[in-house]
This record gives structure tokens, C-alpha cells and sequence, in this order.
């Protein structure tokens, strides 16, 4: 592999801003993943020269030749993280590193160039400083950093790419739940899986997600808003939703989450509300879970809450688990109280709202 001096990213400021006045109406109402800044930052990768010619650059299209591998076979690894805007008006980003080290395996399991950390880093540092006229002050609200790195050299043989590019876009976020949170019902998939044991569940990859969007579909079909699947193996053990993780809440207080097989992607709110929530003297226990002991234990009353978390919605309360012959827990019931707690304490620590005693956030302005 070839070894990098550190990476300078070269600004080339947009001439073409979007006015003031056109950027505070997106901001009003920004949406999710529809509005884009005015810039975004990119890094070349050859197999020979590595990584280069690092700049943050006008935001708008790719020039990809037609031949390129990540449009035919999906030599594709992404991220997601946010930039939020404190009371003071500074602004910090949650976690970097962590993602900048995910995005490390994922691009490992793809067989992509791994972008160093200090690169992921300084590109995310360089953009967010270039457009944090950006990053909304509304609660709750947030800029959205997506990193992505494509292989696009042009070649249809079948073999790891020599040439890739990373790039960094950013898109401002409104609250995820405008009406305040709501609690979904999720549908457990018969038919479809979304990773098998030695497959790139663990990794951050666009493939995933195109293979989750039929079951999706199917999910909303049955009237619930998001799939929960389960292992390919024996279809016995709960794994994740389309894009995150999932908890359950006992009687005791204590949490239960499905343990990272390989085919579970290793979310970064799931390892903070681990964090959290043993700090708050509570047990996590780690471990495979039947769906059946999840169905006995919602009828029973054992198990008192579950939730979905991820970076987009932290925490997305689950109100009834459902399939083909069963319902466990409720379409009207309520948002459960440590489910809220914790999404409290977690959104407390990103808005500047209470002491980040991890030292998770990085300042960027
Ligand atoms: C990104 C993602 C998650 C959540 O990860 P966070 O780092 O918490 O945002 C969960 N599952 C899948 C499949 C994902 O792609």
C-alpha cells in the first residue's frame, strides 16, 4: 500500500453560492437528503500515486465514464454523520473518528482504498468550515455529512479497482420527528435477508441498502414503516432494521441488543447508548435473541420497550413487532420511557445541552 504525506485540502470556493436569503428558506425547512451545500470535498486515489489532489471544491455533478466499477458491480462504501450547531453558535461533529475507522473496514471489505483517518477527518473539518452558514440552529436540527468512496476506473473485468475517489456531501436536516417522536411498527421479514455470515453486513455498503428496499416495500405493505430482519442462517435470531440497530428494554431496566455476528452493521449510536446507559449503572447484555423469546417476553411483560437507533433518527421508538402470524406489543402504544430518556441524554450530549464526559465531539467551528 502506498504511504501518504499528509493530505492538504485546496479550497476552490464556489462562485455560485447560493444567497443568503434562498439558503435561510431551505433552512426553514430543510427536509431530509433533498438540499445540498454549496460545496463538497474530494480525494483522488490511484493504485500507483494513492491518495491525491485533495480539495473542497463547488458542490455539483460527477464526470464518470460509463465504464466505471462502481456503477456495474457496486464497488461502493458510504458514511453518515452529523454537524450540529450549539447554543453559542459553535459548531461540532459527533464521533468522527468513529466513522472515519468504520469506513476503514467497510472499504477493507470491499476491497477499496482506506481513506487514513486524518484525511476523513480533515475533509470533513474543511467542508463543514466552508459551508457552516449551512448547519441549522433549529432544535433538533443538523447537517447531515455523507463520505463515500466510488470505484471508478474504467474497466469491466471483475477485480478490485485501481482507481477510486472519496468525496464528502453535506445536506441540511430538519427535526426527524417534526411532531414530536412517534413510535413505528416494524415488520419482520419471512422471505429476504439482508447479510449472511461472510457477506458485507458488517460493512457500510449501497449494496446493502439496494437489497433491502423490496423487503422495505413489503414492510410498508403491511402497514408498518420499517423491516426488521432476521439471520440468514436459521431465520431465528433478530438482526437489525434496513439501517439500524436494535434494542429491547427489560423489566429490570436493564438493555439487550443483538450481538455484532459479522452480519450486523456496528452502529455508532448503538455503541454510544451502550456507553451511556452503563454509565447510568445500567446492564447491556450483548447476545444472540430469538425472535420467539422476544414475542414471550413482549406478551409477558418482560420486555417493556424496544427501539431502533441510528445516526439519521437517534432513536426511533418501536411500538408492535409484527409478522406474518403474529403481533407482539401495540400500534397505539406509547414511546417508552427509558427509550426517551436515553434519546435525551444522547441528544443532550450532541446539541451542548449537558457535559460530554466521553469527549465525543469534535469542534469544527
Ligand atoms: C448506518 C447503519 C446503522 C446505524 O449506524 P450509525 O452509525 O448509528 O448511524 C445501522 N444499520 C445499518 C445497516 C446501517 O447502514
Amino acid at each position: 500500500m502506498t504511504v501518504n504525506a499528509p493530505l492538504e485540502f485546496k479550497v476552490c470556493s464556489s462562485n455560485q453560492r447560493t444567497t443568503a436569503k434562498d439558503r435561510e428558506a431551505i433552512l426553514a425547512n430543510p427536509g431530509f437528503g433533498v438540499h445540498f451545500t454549496d460545496h463538497m470535498a474530494s480525494v483522488d486515489w490511484t493504485a500507483d500515486t494513492g491518495w491525491h489532489n485533495a480539495r473542497i471544491e463547488p458542490y455539483g455533478p460527477l464526470m464518470l465514464d460509463p465504464a466505471s466499477s462502481v456503477l456495474h458491480y457496486a464497488q461502493e462504501i458510504f458514511e453518515g454523520l452529523k454537524a450540529y450547531r450549539h447554543a453559542d453558535g459553535s459548531v461540532w461533529v459527533f464521533r468522527p473518528q468513529a466513522n472515519a475507522a468504520r469506513m476503514q473496514r467497510s472499504a477493507e471489505r470491499l476491497a477499496l482504498p482506506p481513506l487514513p483517518e486524518a484525511a476523513f477527518l480533515d475533509s470533513i473539518k474543511a467542508l463543514v468550515q466552508a459551508d457552516k452558514d449551512w448547519v441549522p440552529s433549529a432544535p433538533e436540527t443538523s447537517l447531515y455529512l455523507r463520505p463515500f468512496t466510488i470505484a471508478n476506473e474504467r474497466f469491466l473485468g471483475v477485480r478490485p479497482a485501481q482507481k477510486a475517489a472519496y468525496y464528502v456531501i453535506a445536506s441540511p436536516a430538519g427535526a426527524y420527528f417534526p411532531k414530536g417522536v412517534a413510535p413505528v411498527s416494524i415488520w419482520v421479514s419471512e422471505h429476504y435477508t439482508r447479510a449472511a455470515r461472510g457477506g458485507t453486513g458488517a460493512a457500510k455498503c449501497g449494496g446493502n441498502y439496494s437489497a433491502s428496499l423490496l423487503p422495505q416495500q413489503e414492510a410498508q405493505k403491511e402497514g408498518c414503516s420499517q423491516v426488521l430482519f432476521l439471520d440468514a442462517l436459521e431465520a431465528k435470531y433478530l438482526e437489525e432494521l434496513g439501517g439500524m440497530n436494535l434494542f429491547l428494554v427489560r423489566q429490570d431496566g436493564s438493555l439487550l441488543t443483538p450481538s455484532l455476528t459479522g452480519s450486523i452493521l456496528e452502529g455508532v449510536t448503538r455503541a454510544s447508548l451502550i456507553e451511556l446507559a452503563k454509565d447510568q449503572g445500567r446492564s447491556v447484555e450483548e447476545r444472540k435473541i430469538t425472535l420467539q423469546e422476544v414475542q414471550a417476553g413482549m406478551a409477558s411483560g418482560e420486555i417493556t420497550e424496544a427501539f431502533a437507533c441510528g445516526t439519521a433518527a437517534v432513536i426511533t421508538p418501536i411500538c408492535a413487532i409484527k409478522g406474518r402470524d403474529f403481533i407482539a406489543g401495540h400500534d397505539d402504544a406509547p414511546a417508552g420511557e427509558l427509550t426517551m430518556q436515553l434519546r435525551k441524554a444522547l441528544t443532550d450530549i450532541q446539541y451542548g445541552r449537558a457535559p460530554d464526559p466521553h469527549g465525543w465531539m469534535m469542534q469544527i467551528d
